[in-house]
């Protein structure tokens, strides 16, 4: 079995539902789901003419390798709508990051794992240090806890509820 973190966001259409939605094709598609965050809220990041995101972050157990998981996830990404338009950070029904996969080192084309950006951006942080605060991070060998205390992003990551 391999332990997955995966970021799910979204902020175009019934955000909390397309949530909802997406967990649970990643249930019946990927694996169990042993922890979630709550949801947060967050000004959208990069573009920030559109409508705040809702942030979860999971972790699933799953005999997907890493590719076969994020194939899984684009095609989940579909079945929710996504449109994929030239433009980065547009707004988006779905949008689902592979955070972790296991300790294990990435670098392909199509595929970076641990997420080349997830110690820049709060609104991973601190969903990701709600369920995996002391989860080390292979590449910077420093937890969750403490990529959190260093990031520099201003934006506010609040609580749905
Ligand atoms: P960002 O990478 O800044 O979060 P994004 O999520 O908006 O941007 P997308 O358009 O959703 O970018 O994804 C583009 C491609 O990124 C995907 O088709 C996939 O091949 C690739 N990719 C690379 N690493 C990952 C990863 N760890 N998780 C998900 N997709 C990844
Ligand atoms: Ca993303
Ligand atoms: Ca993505």
């Amino acid at each position: 079995m391999n332990t997955a973190y995966v970021l799910l966001g979204g902020n175009k259409g019934e955000r909390l539902t397309n949530i909802e939605k997406a967990i649970s094709f990643i249930e019946k598609l990927v694996g169990p789901i042993s922890n979630k965050s709550k949801i947060y809220v967050t000004a959208a990041w990069g573009n920030t003419n559109q409508p705040d995101f809702y942030n979860q972050v999971i972790c699933v157990s799953t005999k997907l390798s890493a590719i076969a998981l994020l194939e899984a996830l684009l095609l989940i990404e579909n079945k929710l709508g996504r449109q994929r338009g030239d433009q980065k950070w547009q707004a988006r029904t779905i949008d689902l990051d592979i955070l972790f996969f296991n300790n294990d080192i990435i670098d392909s084309p199509d595929l970076k794992v641990p997420h080349p950006y997830l110690h820049e951006r709060k609104f991973t942080l601190v969903p990701l240090a709600e369920i995996a605060a002391n989860f080390v991070h292979p590449i910077f060998n420093k937890s969750i806890a403490e990529l959190e205390n260093e990031c520099s992003d201003e934006l506010e990551v609040n609580p749905l509820m």
